[in-house]
């Protein structure tokens, strides 16, 4: 309101008049008491990523409470500042709001709120008065006028100082970042970590982490589908950083006292000590009694891959017909093994069935393999996982499905 309608002047309190002043050369803060027609200010640096538009003016009505502690009188600051007048009214007599230590300004509102309370254990009166910012008006104009004095006040700064809370700073591309913790902030931090820690590390995990075209930007759009229960999340997380709860991992922990798989165990009570720690690898790929399930999730998967390896096949001939024919991607539910003597019907190459024996006998023989006629019959009856045809350059693709810990060989351990 204007402070001229109150008729502010007959007031039986001290008053005073606040203001702040931002400029190119820096942030002022200055107030005037109208009794003493005196005033005071003084530069306002620091702040959490410079302060906030009203630090300025946040510092002026704690100059103002600061002078009202040389004398007992009630006061009225007058402020063009709303956000104070949330401040004063949020926590006064309420102790420290939470709220403090993640406002730009905390420094500034803390001494704010210790000098109210001061006042309120002295018992004094204080009422602060919002006004509307505008030239021409008294009081305002001579807050303005010491605002403006304390902005260029080299010699007395305050607010300087480290706020309540720690500033990060970093540079990007050459543009310098400053902001107190936050989510984003956290994330980074965390990023930054990773990224010194990765090569003092030499382990499964961070060789996977360091290889090319690992898609880890797939497993962050994992990670952050909302669809993908937490549960399997977690499982993958574990995988990925070897903290699988296995009974491996359980004995290193020192929770468990033997790394036997309990599965294994009971399926062969006379093997002692079983021969292979139950790793992730073990449960994965070799454990004998989850034998059975394996080979369902291991075909449940591979009805879903051909499908998609299809779906993705762009690849054309130069008549923009499509390259690559996928006989076995039927559908995600369900997919055709073709033979090995199928798919050579297919190529065409059936009738010169007894040169191809020759070759397949050839081929083998140089690998030191020597085939009898029933395993090269056998041979034939083959089902590669997948198939895909090129028809026609006749090419054809064998798909085999595997994973990584299907091969002990992957290390020592069988992980
Ligand atoms: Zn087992």
């Amino acid at each position: 309101m204007e402070s001229g309608l109150m008729d502010i002047y007959n007031f039986p309190w001290v008053i005073y008049a606040t203001d702040g002043s931002k400029g190119s050369t820096g942030m002022g803060a200055g107030f005037y008491r109208h009794d003493t027609k005196g005033g005071g200010c003084c530069r306002v640096e620091g702040g959490v990523g410079g302060g906030s538009s009203g630090r300025a003016e946040f510092a002026a009505a704690c100059l103002a409470l600061e002078d009202s502690l040389t004398h007992d009188q009630p006061i009225a600051v007058l402020t063009d500042s709303k956000g104070l007048m949330t401040v004063a009214s949020n926590w006064v007599g309420e102790g420290k709001d939470p709220l403090l230590q993640h406002s730009p300004d905390g420094d500034i509102l803390a001494r704010i709120i210790k000098v109210l309370h001061q006042r309120v254990s002295l018992g004094l009166f204080t009422m602060f008065i919002k006004i509307r910012a505008h030239k021409g008006e008294f009081l305002n104009e001579k807050a303005d006028r010491w605002a403006d004095e304390g902005r260029e006040d080299i010699d007395n700064v305050r607010w300087d100082g480290p706020s309540l809370q720690p500033t990060f700073s970093w540079t990007e591309e050459g543009v310098e970042h400053r902001c107190s913790m936050n989510k984003t902030l956290r994330t980074r931090v965390h990023l930054k970590v990773s990224e010194l820690q990765l090569p003092l590390h030499k382990n499964c995990t961070s060789e996977f982490l360091n290889r090319e075209d690992n898609s880890r930007d797939l497993l962050g759009k994992h990670w952050q589908d909302k669809i993908v229960p937490d549960r399997s999340k977690r499982r993958l997380l574990q995988s990925i950083s070897h903290q699988f709860p296995c009974a491996k991992l359980l004995k290193l922990w020192g929770l468990r006292d033997s790394d036997e798989c309990r599965l294994c165990k009971s399926l062969h009570p006379e093997v002692t000590p079983w021969p292979r720690p139950e790793s992730l690898g073990h449960i994965q790929a070799r454990c004998l009694a989850l034998q059975k399930p394996r080979i369902a999730v291991h075909h449940g998967i591979w009805r879903e891959l051909p499908a998609a390896i299809s779906r993705n096949s762009v690849e054309s001939h130069d008549d923009g017909t499509k390259k690559w024919y996928f006989p076995s991607a039927v559908s995600e539910a369900t997919h055709d093994e073709w033979t090995v003597r199928q798919i050579l019907v297919h190529l065409g190459m059936f009738p010169e069935i007894k040169s191809l024996r020759a070759d397949v006998t050839e081929f083998h023989a140089q690998q030191g393999i020597v085939l009898t006629d029933v395993q090269i019959t056998s041979f034939y009856s083959l089902r590669p996982d997948g198939i895909a045809f090129d028809d026609k350059n006749k090419h054809c693709v064998l798909l085999e499905f595997t994973r990584p810990m299907d091969s002990v060989s992957s290390s020592a351990e069988g992980d």
